[in-house]
């Protein structure tokens, strides 16, 4: 099937700025897709003067309280249009995620059901009150009284705020990010990535059919320079953003002088952690597809495989097997279970990290290269082989470092707390995973393991709509979903009154 050239071009040349759609002063670039490197439309290229007008649109909604001060359960009102919009446009959406992100129809659609089933949750919250009562205290006062004082806490609105996505889940995190911003009442300026802008612009499609309130929901395209732009402004209160450890310390030296707050959701070297007493052929699959979903290009992707030694060989040997039926080609091919690479330049990495890990004397078991054989029409495409590294050290370059490709790395241990320091053994602390016949174990490790998640073998399937999600170190700050992501979104206010 040659789904890249049936597919309908997309062209794109505005910005959507103050409710409007407005023309990009230096016009469009092509949009390519990984699966062959053939364009697939166009994208806006927005610049620093667009991303402050921007800023100006979404200041200005949010100081007039066009938002904010609007019946809660208007507001909440626009957010469910919002969401049937997206579930009933859901293949147009899948299709696009495929043709940009070069991702399985499977893995599009996992992203899309978790972005819905959130902005459902979010729906939920916008129309809840977000003000609580606190039981009543009672005083000794200074005057031998005895004073009766009541409180109330009130969730604010933090105001306006930037949110940059990256290329990995452009769709899945514009939604992800407007859902608990707009629940809460805020102005929004969204940035999504440069390689992947076309399922922001469908979503900005959507938006506009809203009929916000001018200046509340703002998009501007655009690389680093509009970021910067974008953080280092002193109207903005919140910059939510998603993408590198390097550009998440940018982001936090630009924001720093005015005090600006960062929610930041990034990188990670996750660690799975296989005990001896785990069932292997069970847990095949989910070491595979831990590691080689997107193509390895997943922020909680669990990248170190961590394997009692006394295991280790017959996981290895299952591991190789399993590779020799595993295709990569073209996501939209029946069959096919990896895609390719965003760009060259990630599967370039991907070789650096495969150079620099046979030189530090990893041993290759899988993959390592390009795939031989693919289609000739994918030959535009960059395709990288699920690779596989044994007995990789974890202080290695590859021990530490996020690839975001398809390689993974087994490291043996003999012990469970010399497993759990192995884990803990990172600059990152996203995700992770134990698997074991004894969960009570597995639970006591996974206390002790420092990370925003972690599962139990295999976790609970889909996830709980209020599971934080979030990052412990260089993984970031602040948490998503649910409850506590909507809260990040927010300022408590404390309102105190005598009773009586
Ligand atoms: P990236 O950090 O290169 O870019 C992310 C976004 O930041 C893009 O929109 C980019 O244009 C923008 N940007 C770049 N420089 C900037 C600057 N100086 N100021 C402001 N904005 C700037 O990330 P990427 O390559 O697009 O995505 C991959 C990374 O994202 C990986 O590290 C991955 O782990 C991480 N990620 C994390 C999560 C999570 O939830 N923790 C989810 C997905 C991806």
């Amino acid at each position: 099937m040659d789904a890249v050239s049936t597919k309908a071009r997309m062209d794109y040349v505005s910005l959507y700025i103050g409710g409007e759609f407005v023309l990009a002063e230096q016009g469009t670039e092509p949009a390519i897709t990984p699966i062959d490197g053939s364009v697939i439309g166009s994208a806006p290229v927005g610049t620093p003067s667009e991303a402050r007008k921007a800023l100006d649109a979404a200041h200005a909604s949010f100081e007039a309280g066009l938002w904010a001060d609007a019946d809660r359960r208007v507001r909440s009102g626009k957010m469910q249009t919002l969401l049937d919009m997206v579930l009933a446009r859901k293949d147009e959406i899948v299709r696009l995620m495929m043709l940009e992100m070069g991702y399985t129809r499977m893995e599009c659609e996992g992203q899309l059901q978790l972005g819905t089933d959130q902005m459902a949750k979010f729906v939920e919250v916008s129309a809840a009150d977000p003000m609580k009562t606190l039981p009543l205290v009672s005083t000794p006062w200074h005057d031998g009284t005895i004073k009766l004082g009541g409180a109330v806490t009130s969730r604010d609105p933090i105001g306006t705020v930037v949110a940059i996505t990256p290329y990995n889940a452009g769709f899945l995190l514009g939604l992800m990010k407007l859902g608990p911003a707009l629940a809460a009442g805020n102005s929004v300026v969204l940035k999504p990535a440069p390689y992947t802008p076309l399922q922001t612009l469908l979503l900005m499609d959507m938006v506009a059919q809203l009929d916000l309130p001018p200046g509340v929901v703002n998009m501007v395209t655009g690389g680093a320079d509009v970021g910067e732009a974008l953080c280092s402004d002193p109207r903005v209160d919140m910059i939510s953003f998603t993408g590198s450890d390097k550009v998440g310390g940018s982001i936090m030296a630009s924001a720093a002088p005015h005090i600006t707050k960062c929610h930041l959701e990034l990188g990670g070297k996750s660690a799975m952690i296989v005990r001896r007493d785990a069932d292997l052929a069970k847990a095949l699959p989910g070491i595979l597809f831990s590691n080689f979903a997107q193509a390895g290009q997943g922020c909680a992707c669990t990248t170190r495989i961590l394997v009692d030694n006394a295991i280790r060989a017959d996981l290895v040997a299952a591991l190789g097997e399993a590779m020799k039926h595993w295709k990569v080609g073209d996501p939209f091919e029946q069959g096919v279970v990896t895609g390719p690479l965003i760009r060259n330049v990630a599967r370039e990495r991907a070789e650096m990290f495969v150079e620099r890990a046979q030189a530090e004397g990893a041993t290759l078991v899988a993959g390592g290269k390009r795939p031989e054989g693919l289609d000739e029409r994918l030959a535009g495409g960059f395709y990288f082989e699920p690779t596989i590294f044994d007995g990789v050290s974890n202080d290695s370059y590859l021990g530490q470092n996020e690839v975001f490709g398809p390689i993974m790395s087994i490291i043996g241990f003999d012990s469970d707390d010399e497993a759990v320091a192995i884990a803990n053994k990172s600059d990152f602390g996203l995700g992770g995973s134990i698997v074991s016949a004894d969960a009570g174990k597995a639970m006591q490790m996974a206390l002790k393991v420092r990370t925003g998640s972690i599962a139990i073998n295999g976790g609970s399937g889909r996830l709980h709509p209020d599971t934080p999600f979030g990052g412990y170190k260089r993984s970031g700050l602040g948490r998503e979903w649910g409850e506590e992501g909507y809260n990040e979104y927010t300022q408590i206010k404390a309102i105190t009154f005598p009773v009586g």
